[in-house]
């Protein structure tokens, strides 16, 4: 099929990627000219494993394409995903701007029935929103468009960043809202490859399809803040959280998955999506009690490292300097939107400390965000950090982290302290060593 997806970012691309491996052929729209020009020059814009690999494939064999001009994208396919962002707005609603902005442009350039699929996250009732878009750029066509016709479904997506063209590839569902069964089918056509073995796919009224990818980011969030709010307490009566995350997870109502303890969740989505649902239920004359308190503790916790770092060394941290170990919100990514790292970097600066900050793929965007700055210095690899560095801070819980060797990691610092976000190292090897540690929900 020939398909064309808005936006080039981790979902446009990796669906671009994916639907082409598939054998489909994809044009992929962005607004970005620096973004398009990279992936024609075959490089990858983001951080993701397996993306680059899959662009080249793709793109040589001559499935996926990139342009900058929407009329040329609506041109090629009668299939249309709209994967462009839903930023936050000033009152946490989800920005529909971008989204509207193409319902614009292919009313403005369809020439034939098109189906537009919505994939970005978007509020209950967008829809309607899209649907009347395109009808009023067509309607502004006059008697040229009077006859074309089109429909807007909805496809939430649910890759995650890290690990997303696994997620895309092998999904736990598809989920589609549409008014019509006939639609419906032509989204099944397109994701036929990978549903074979099991069929994932759920049909469901546009509406319910919206609200679907909001429940299930605010209840993965919530088992996050749940976790935190019980490390907390933990902490606080002199109980270990990872022995609680063990008994409660091997409940199988209950689980292991999202029942870490940690510095907080970040990322693109759960931060914003909670906020837009708790938008959406205001609106809707409903006071979301757990939604808002998923995201209070969320913020408390983001905090818990610089207050920890505070106290231990008596509120004085002026001139001392901090190795940072991870910048990106989760591993495996190079994602630093809401990523805790910021809100422990702004905290330590603000009180006039120094960070050497290393990351294996966020290092790059720290700089785009932050710039040259005198409190901020990159190093080439983990363990440079620490040389004269008053104490580590351990934020993204990468893997080359968690079998550093500790007795070196001892000898590099003057007097060694640790702060670790992720629950990375063993308490009691730390005790041998005699080396000050702080981690999350375990004395
Ligand atoms: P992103 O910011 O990485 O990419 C969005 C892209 O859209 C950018 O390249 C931007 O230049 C482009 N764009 C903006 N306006 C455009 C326009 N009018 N025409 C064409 N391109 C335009 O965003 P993302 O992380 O890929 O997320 C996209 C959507 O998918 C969001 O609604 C997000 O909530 C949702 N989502 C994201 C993830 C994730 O893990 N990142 C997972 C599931 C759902």
């Amino acid at each position: 099929m020939k398909i064309t997806i808005f936006g080039s970012g981790y979902v446009g691309l990796v669906t671009g990627a994916c639907l082409a491996d598939m054998g489909h052929n994809i044009m992929c729209v962005d607004t970005n000219e620096d973004k398009v020009a990279m992936l024609k020059r075959g490089e990858t814009p983001i951080f993701e494993p397996g993306l680059d690999r899959k662009l080249k494939y793709n793109a040589d064999g001559g499935r996926l394409h990139f342009t900058t001009d929407a009329a040329e994208g609506i041109k090629h396919g009668a299939v249309i995903f709209i994967a462009v962002g839903t930023p936050p707005d000033e009152d946490g609603s989800a920005d529909l701007s971008a989204v509207l902005a193409v319902a614009n442009t292919v009313g403005e350039h369809i020439t034939r029935h098109t189906i537009v699929i919505n994939k970005s996250t978007v509020p209950v009732g967008s829809a309607d929103l899209v649907r009347d878009k395109v009808q009023a750029a067509l309607n502004a066509r006059g008697n040229e468009a009077k006859d074309i016709t089109f429909d807007v479904a909805s496809n939430p997506e649910f890759l995650r960043e890290g690990n997303a063209i696994k997620d895309f590839e092998s999904p736990d569902r598809i989920i589609i809202g549409t008014q019509s069964h006939d639609t419906a089918e032509i989204i099944r056509d397109v994701y036929r490859p990978f549903i074979r073995k099991n069929d994932r796919f759920i049909e469901m009224d546009i509406r319910s399809a919206e609200l679907t990818k909001y429940a299930a980011n605010a209840m993965l969030a919530t088992k996050i803040s749940f976790m935190n709010e019980i490390a907390n307490i933990a902490e606080s009566v002199g109980a270990d959280v990872e022995n609680v995350r063990l008994g409660i997870g091997s409940d199988s109502r209950i689980g292991y998955e999202f029942i870490y303890p940690g510095v907080g969740y970040g990322g693109s989505c759960f931060p914003k999506d909670v906020k837009a649902l708790k938008n959406i239920a205001g609106k809707a004359g409903i006071n979301p009690h757990i939604i808002a308190s998923v995201e209070n503790v969320n913020d408390n916790q983001k905090t818990l490292l610089p207050r920890k770092i505070m106290t231990h060394f008596e509120g004085d941290i002026k001139g001392k300097t901090f190795a940072l170990w991870g910048l990106a919100f989760k591993p495996n990514t190079d994602d630093m939107r809401e990523a805790p790292a910021r809100v422990v970097m702004e905290a330590l600066w603000a009180q006039g400390a120094k960070v050497k900050a290393y990351d294996p793929q966020a290092m790059e965007e720290c700089k785009r965000i932050y710039g040259e700055r005198a409190d901020l210095t990159y190093e080439k690899d983990a363990l440079s950090c620490l040389n004269g560095a008053d104490a580590l801070i351990v934020v993204t819980e990468w893997k080359e982290f968690r079998a550093v060797d500790i007795e070196d990691l001892n000898d590099r610092m003057a007097s060694p302290v640790i702060f670790d976000g992720r629950n990375i190292y063993d308490p009691k090897a730390m005790k041998r060593l005699g080396i000050p540690y702080y981690s999350v929900g375990r004395r």
